[in-house]
């Protein structure tokens, strides 16, 4: 599983002199194009080779970079990576070497630099929450981690409980149920406390939180002002014996709510900002010249969408169609898919690329963005 830590290690990673080799390779979900996937690595790492065996690199510089290709394309004989994309990240004279799997195609690279190049990877990252789930009752928490799919237990906590009391006298009575608040207090400040340990080191960005119906309140009362804003939902489950499969459920469905009120929410105000003439655009066309000119803030793509279109290879320019580009009066080359073509664009200059599942406003126009500038008029082809 992919953890934040890993992330973090690889964002903040320094080869400290040493140059670190940074490959992204698209995987199709095909296993009879697995060939294609070969000749695209490996000509790829033939592109890195000759600068680890350039005599004005340094000498502990090349020997990283030799072991860096060395190392990935052993990984790419043992095809083992899994269907979306794989982002690798290496500088062997430093101890490095990363695989990740990313659920989304990137456009094929390979970048020699001092730094890590985690962009795309983070770009892509970005679409997906890392949530954490926590499953509470007087005594007792167990919580989870939910990212991409996979559910991983990462903390428990137990207090102490009183037994139940049996107490003739209502004063007593009285004294042991404020004991027994006073502990379930007790319990939830431990709970929050490891909550905010958690959210710290792990990344989360949401809490979806389980338990009695009649206590999930309660415990929701006592989180602090900005856990509380990141709640995304509650379910009811039996906090003592938790089934996996109930909690695993029951978080996807939140989940799944909560990216979806999300979508909607973006795709409402991209559109109202398009309405009101703001920074703003609504169509595959307006889209296709705003990302040709890196203006491109953040892309809507409704998913699923394929549209073959054109690609000038010199000035970037992106259309539906044309033999010329109209920037520079160079060929195009056909693409498949310009949709794509256009999210890794944005995704290179910077910009971010939201896929929307389930809005019917974006059926239309395919794509909408929010844009850095005004666009200059569409040049005619
Ligand atoms: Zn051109």
């Amino acid at each position: 599983m992919l953890t934040a830590e890993t992330v973090d290690r690889i964002v903040r990673f320094d080869g400290n002199e040493l140059p670190v080799t940074s490959l992204y390779a698209h995987v199709d979900a095909d296993p009879g194009h697995r060939e294609d996937l070969h000749a695209r690595v490996t000509s790829m790492l033939d592109e890195v080779y000759p600068l680890a065996k350039n005599d004005s690199v340094d000498h502990e510089a090349r020997l990283s970079l030799r072991a860096d290709v060395d190392r990935i394309r052993e990984a790419l004989a043992q095809e083992r990576w899994k269907p979306g994309a794989v982002a690798i990240f290496a500088c062997s004279g430093r101890n490095l070497y990363e695989e990740v799997p990313l659920p989304r195609r990137v456009r094929d690279q390979a970048v020699v630099d001092a730094m890590p190049h985690v962009r795309p990877m983070l770009t892509v990252l970005d679409e997906y929450h890392r949530a954490c789930v926590v499953v509470v009752d007087k005594a007792s928490a167990r919580l989870w981690e939910i990212y991409q799919d996979e559910l991983r237990e990462v903390g428990k906590v137990r207090d102490r409980v009183l037994r139940k009391p049996n107490f003739a006298a209502w004063r007593v009575e009285q004294r042991v149920r404020n004991k027994a608040d006073e502990l379930s207090k007790r319990h939830y400040r431990n709970v929050v406390e490891r909550l905010e340990q958690l959210f710290r080191a792990k990344g989360f960005d949401l809490l979806i939180v389980g338990g009695h119906e009649y206590e999930v309140p309660a415990f929701i009362d006592f989180l602090p002002k900005d856990l509380r804003a990141l709640v995304a939902g509650t379910f009811s489950v039996d906090p003592a014996e938790p089934v996996l499969a109930e909690v695993r459920a029951n978080a996807d469905a939140i989940l799944q709510s909560y990216e979806s009120a999300q979508e909607r929410q973006l795709v409402s105000d991209t559109l109202a900002k398009v309405a009101s003439g703001g920074l703003a655009v609504a169509g595959l066309d307006s889209c296709l010249w705003a990302g040709s000119i890196a203006a491109i803030q953040t892309l809507l793509v409704m998913d699923g969408v394929v549209v073959p279109g054109v690609v000038c290879d010199q000035s970037g320019w992106l259309a539906r169609s044309g033999d010329t580009c109209p920037l520079c009066g160079n060929p195009t080359r056909p693409s498949p898919d310009i949709v794509d073509e256009l999210a890794q664009e944005v995704i290179a200059e910077g910009g971010s690329v939201k896929h929307i599942s389930d809005d019917e406003r974006l059926a239309e126009p395919l794509t909408a963005a929010s844009i850095r500038f005004p666009l200059p008029p569409v040049p005619a082809s």
